[in-house]
């Protein structure tokens, strides 16, 4: 999601790009109450993140991974459909270069 990057059309927060990143990188083990140690599967690069204040509730609820099995561990839907990312604060890396297909 490219919530707060310099793309000049605003992200719409329909999910798709993290619907699929649980292929990418996933959570290697809890390293504290909402912080989770993350593994990019083809480098191997470990980075920690934190599950944001106001989205632990959220991300507790795990219904989407049987929507989306594949789905990044960190993405959730709120009420209106709209997709949120629990990390936003701390998101890895890649996810803050991502630049998506509308905002070119
Ligand atoms: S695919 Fe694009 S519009 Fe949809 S959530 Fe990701 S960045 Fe936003
Ligand atoms: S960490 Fe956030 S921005 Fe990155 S794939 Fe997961 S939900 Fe999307």
């Amino acid at each position: 999601m490219t919530e707060s990057n310099s793309c000049s059309v605003a992200c719409n927060r329909c999910g798709h790009c993290c619907s699929y990143m649980g292929d990418v990188f996933g959570i290697v083990e809890k390293t504290g109450q909402f912080e989770y140690r993350i593994q990019y599967l083809i480098t191997g690069i470990m980075q920690v993140v934190a599950i944001d204040k106001d989205k632990r509730d959220i991300f507790f609820n795990t219904s989407i991974l049987d929507k989306h099995p594949l789905a990044c561990p960190f993405l959730r839907f709120d009420n209106e459909n709209l997709a949120v990312c629990t990390v936003h604060h701390t998101r890895p890396d890649l996810c803050r270069m991502y630049l998506c297909e509308k905002c070119k």
